[in-house]
């Protein structure tokens, strides 16, 4: 097959934004393994800002890059990523290469501790204002469970509205599955 599926071309439009030693977010660390491709992606000069408002993501993020070595250009922080902004440190303010949002619950755990609109619009608004020209910033939307349906609705309302000007934005989707297949909406700022 030649279209690449969700999760090889997120990483793809993320190579293709992000150099070594840039400044990147994981919005939503959860397990850990956007977080450890983004570690790699930016080198041992680059910085990666992970959030999550589980402890338990936390940890299990922090095991996985310390197994591989790649803690020291990780910081992550135990909070919504609607806190990004006053987060980063004011040099990084317009210089944030990439940034992830892999959106709904963490596999395998509390189910009801879902990402919710209005946090993850302020997280957008604020990941949109701190990237630089030419950053990428993916969001992949799962929207089988209700929650889901309900914040991928939302989010398609505010991204069409995104000044053209300020950012492009794809949709990058699988249409003919029979359960509804996650997606991603990839926003590029200008
Ligand atoms: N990127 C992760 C990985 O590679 O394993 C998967 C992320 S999981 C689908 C979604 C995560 O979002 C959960 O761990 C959940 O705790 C977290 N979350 C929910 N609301 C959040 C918020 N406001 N800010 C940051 N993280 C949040």
């Amino acid at each position: 097959m030649n279209l690449d599926r969700i999760l090889p071309y997120t990483r793809t439009l993320l190579e293709r934004a992000v150099k070594p030693g840039e400044v990147v977010i994981d919005a939503t660390a959860g397990n850990g393994n956007d977080t450890l491709f983004l570690a790699r992606l930016v080198g041992e000069h680059g910085r990666v800002y992970g959030f999550d408002v589980q402890q338990e993501a936390i940890t299990e993020t922090t095991s996985k890059l310390e197994e591989h070595e790649l803690k020291n250009r990780v910081l992550l922080f135990n909070q919504g990523h609607e806190t990004i902004e006053e987060t980063l440190p004011p040099v990084h303010h317009g210089a944030v290469a990439g940034a992830i949002f892999n959106l709904g619950y963490l596999p395998g755990s509390d189910e009801t501790i879902v990402t919710r609109p209005r946090t993850t619009i302020a997280a957008v608004e604020q990941c949109l204002r701190v990237m630089r020209s030419g950053g990428m910033m993916i969001l992949v939307i799962y929207h089988g469970h209700p929650e889901g349906a309900v914040e991928r609705d939302y989010l398609l309302r505010y991204c069409e509205k995104i000044d053209g000007l300020e950012a492009q934005v794809l949709r990058y989707q699988f249409i003919n599955t029979q359960t509804p297949s996650p997606f991603i909406l990839a926003i590029e700022k200008k």
